[in-house]
């Protein structure tokens, strides 16, 4: 791991700058990558943009900035991109700052200052190593600095045509994985979410560890075909055995419900009929658990749990507690009332519902023995 200190002047990070929107923005005589292809969209605000010009031209140091070496010759910005991008911002004539009252372009500056701004230089700690080494130290330097996400990060160290395809699919504002799966799964594609979510999804059903680990072994392929394809089983197997759509749907873990459950079979006419009833049931609280309980009851007896249903009130048990003297309504002993809860005697897997007329005391014992509660 090798990391240096350079001055590098205004001027020549300006040199040959190009802004190819969300192609990306390269400057440095098209050695440097400020902004990759498929990267979040500028930040800074027009006044704080106009507080790097005044800082630059009062002759005041800016802090430290951070490039990673990407290849021969071949740096990205690591931390400092959004401070790059107002001077070049004002230089390449998109920004107008007041200053002393006056506005000013570029071309209008007066010649010391403009000279002042060209000269300025930035002060860059060039760092290359190995991934890991890089990934580690990014992580640091990212606490202090403009921070990015933690995919973001990953992506500036695992670059390559496996990171260009995935972005392609995944990180574009108007990419295919948005359009396919908006209305189910949450995430910025231009924070790299999307990309995250997916990954997230593949190493859960690949059994790797972590997605530096998937990324790692991957990122000398071709293409991150597997990856898209694995993305649009998920929302397929969604669709098919969910025909109809919800909006509850959407921001659950369908990756981990693929991966969990897309071996089983399922009836989809069934499904959407269970969908219907549960989104009708008053005692269901928490729709959203829905999906996950229709795929999961078969196996799980305490699936009914991820629906919240309704639990009885404190008066209902309080009335249950005094009618039965006090008594457990299974080994018949006496408790306290706080020793007990109350439970449902027609479960509501047979339709009971959440009524006075339908409740009774159990010991805690009993309670937890009894396990047909749902
Ligand atoms: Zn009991």
């Amino acid at each position: 791991m090798d990391i240096k200190l350079h001055n590098i002047k205004v001027k020549d990070i300006f040199d040959g700058f190009e802004d190819d929107g969300e192609d990306g923005v390269f400057a440095y005589g098209g050695k440097l990558t400020i902004r990759p292809p498929y990267q979040r969209e500028f930040v800074y605000d027009l006044k704080q943009q106009e507080a790097v010009i005044h800082t630059i031209l009062k002759g005041f140091p800016l802090n430290t900035m951070y490039w990673v070496k990407t290849g021969e010759d071949k740096y990205e910005i690591l931390d400092g991109q959004q401070r790059t991008l107002s001077a070049m911002s004002f230089l390449s004539h998109k920004l107008q700052i007041s200053l002393n009252g006056k506005s000013y372009y570029n071309d209008s500056l007066p010649d010391d200052l403009y000279d002042r701004l060209m000269n300025y230089e930035f002060m860059v700690y060039i760092c290359s190593g190995t991934e890991s080494e890089k990934l580690e130290w990014f992580e640091v330097v990212n606490v202090a600095g403009e921070e990015l996400t933690p995919q973001e990060l990953r992506n500036s160290v695992y670059t390559g045509a496996w990171l260009s395809d995935a972005k392609r699919h995944f990180s574009k504002r108007t990419c295919a994985a948005k359009g396919l799966s908006d209305r189910y799964i949450n995430g910025d594609p231009n924070r790299q979410e999307l990309l995250e979510k997916a990954l997230q999804g593949i190493c859960e059903h690949q059994g790797y560890n972590s997605i530096t680990d998937y990324m790692a072994a991957h990122k000398s392929d071709a293409d991150a075909d597997e990856l898209w394809q694995y993305f649009q089983d998920v929302i397929h197997w969604v669709e098919k055995i969910f025909p109809k759509y919800y909006s509850d749907m959407k921001g659950l873990d369908w990756c981990h419900l693929y991966n969990k459950y897309h071996d089983k079979s399922y009836n989809s006419t069934q499904m959407d009929a269970e969908v219907k009833r549960l989104h009708e049931d008053e005692e269901v609280q928490k729709n959203k658990g829905i999906y996950e309980y229709l795929l999961s009851r078969d196996e799980d007896p305490f699936a009914a749990k991820l629906l919240s249903l309704r639990s009885f009130t404190e008066r209902d048990k309080q009335a249950a507690y005094s009618k039965q003297g006090g008594t457990c309504a299974l080994c018949k002993r006496v408790f306290a009332y706080a020793e007990m809860a109350g439970d449902h005697i027609k479960p509501w897997s047979k339709g009971g519902q959440t009524v006075l007329e339908n409740c009774q005391m159990l010991c805690k014992d009993c309670n937890s023995k009894k396990s047909d509660m749902y």
